[in-house]
């Protein structure tokens, strides 16, 4: 934890996902004393957060990517993403986080779903990936397929594709 000069905690405030030297991704943590109002920001390596977050955050680029989804769609996203960043035990949110299926694997995909997908609206498009991957991943599943495609615009995306 940070303590500010006038004796308070300091409030972690943000997050920033940045290249540092030779492109090594970095955390440029801001801090703010909700006392006397004093900011400060520190680069960290990505990942060692040296207790300087202290509560569960969203990077500033992944709280980005969540805006610009469909609200039905960053609710569901929101709270998954959250509850898997929990269990690991971790507490920062980034784009990688949002866009990983969470065991890490490559899936892959039918070429027919691929295609399928290729015609899903541009904005809906990326998330309907990541869910699929994600539900893929939960099943142990190595393959995404028109059927599972199927299911989860049934359940996630029935607005969207409704017409
Ligand atoms: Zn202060």
């Amino acid at each position: 934890m940070l303590t500010c000069g006038c004796g308070r905690w300091m409030h972690t405030e943000g997050i920033e996902e940045r290249a540092g030297e030779g492109g090594a991704p970095q955390w440029f943590i801001r801090s703010e004393c909700r006392g006397c109002g004093l900011k400060v920001g520190v680069d960290v390596p990505e990942g060692q957060t040296y207790g300087l977050v202290d509560r569960l955050l969203w990077t500033d680029e992944a709280l980005h990517r969540l805006d610009r989804m469909p609200p039905y769609v960053a609710v569901l996203v929101r709270d998954e993403v959250e509850q898997d960043i929990r269990r690991q035990g971790q507490r920062v949110v980034t784009c990688e986080t949002l866009l990983r299926p969470r065991t890490g694997e490559r899936l892959d995909w039918d070429p027919e779903a691929e295609r399928r997908l290729e015609r899903v609206p541009a904005p809906v498009r990326a998330m309907a990936r990541i869910e699929l991957e994600r539900t893929a991943a939960d099943r142990g599943l190595s393959r995404i397929t028109v059927s599972l495609m199927e299911e989860i615009k049934a359940k996630y995306f029935g607005m969207a594709a409704s017409k």
